[in-house]
């Protein structure tokens, strides 16, 4: 190089320039997001799920860090909001015809599954969407352009998945995109933090009504008891038989109603709001809470 009369290195020859690295950096990004799972950093293997920020993981990998068998040193960092394995989606991929599917070097980028709609590399090039109903992946640009209001005018929110028809819902969050850009993650995390908040109050309205079935199932069996001992003597039987016949409906009736009160004084006062509710706190109970979550 130089001093031969064919070139004159310069400055940019000779040393590693910062624009260089960082697009070196942001390729070896690109790889780790798109080829390895985000928990174990091992090449991503179907069954692969994601989580609502889009992140890709090995499912057998979240489930041992799930189940406390293996613990992976950042695990808290990159999968800290999934608490079980309901959080993610196992995902529906088109595999690649030009790839084979037993590669020996898994960190070729020679991306392993592509777009059905439009046959572009799942390479971490062009966006790429999953669908949270059913957990097929397509290329964002794909969709979209299947997705055109023009194409189903009557429920422009509410969509069949062009893989396997099942529906989604576009205003609830259900398409979610793979390895977001920074900005785009946090309105993700907002989105799935909103969505637990709606699910945690559903889960709270389902167990008040569970407790009032329960309760009115229970009075139930207790006045047909009340009732087939009213009936069953007063067929063919003395005078005096039926009136403690009756004596005991009337006091278990009574006794029904006390018992009926009671309940609903309890399950009241569990939605009663805080401030007055002066719940009596032990050392046990003090100072923790319950999650819905
Ligand atoms: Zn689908």
């Amino acid at each position: 190089m130089g001093n031969d009369g064919g070139s004159i290195p310069d400055r940019r020859d000779l040393v590693r320039t910062k624009p260089k690295a960082e697009q070196a950096d942001k390729n070896n990004q690109i790889i780790a997001q798109w080829f390895f799972c985000a928990l174990s950093k091992r090449p991503l293997q179907e069954p692969i799920v994601s989580c609502g920020l889009g992140k890709l993981y090995n499912k057998d990998a979240l489930l041992e860090h799930l189940l406390g068998k293996v613990v992976y040193g950042d695990a808290e960092q990159i999968c800290g909001h999934i608490e079980s394995i309901k959080d993610v989606k196992t995902l529906k991929f088109t595999r690649n015809p030009a790839k084979p599917i037993a590669d020996p070097d898994p960190t070729r980028p020679n991306a392993s599954f592509i777009c059905p709609l439009t046959l572009k590399e799942m390479s971490g090039t062009h966006p790429f969407v999953y669908l949270a109903s059913c957990g097929c992946v397509f290329s964002s640009a794909g969709l979209r352009a299947l997705a055109s209001p023009s194409a189903s005018s009557d429920q422009p929110e509410q969509r069949l998945c062009p893989n396997c028809a099942k529906k989604y819902d576009k205003a609830a969050g259900d398409i979610r995109t793979i390895n977001p850009a920074p900005e785009e993650q946090e309105r993700m995390r907002a989105e799935m933090d909103a969505r637990r908040a709606v699910a945690s109050v559903k889960t709270k309205k389902k167990r008040k009504a569970d407790t009032a079935s329960t309760s009115a199932e229970a009075a139930e069996s207790d006045a047909k008891k009340a009732r087939s001992a009213a009936n069953a003597p007063s067929a063919n039987a003395p005078s005096s038989v039926v009136a403690v016949a009756r004596s005991v409906t009337k006091s278990l009736e009574a006794e029904e109603k006390k018992r009926k009160e009671h309940m609903s004084a309890a399950v009241a006062s569990l939605y009663k709001p805080k401030g007055q509710a002066a719940r009596k706190e032990t050392f046990t109970t003090m100072g923790t809470f319950t999650r819905y979550a």
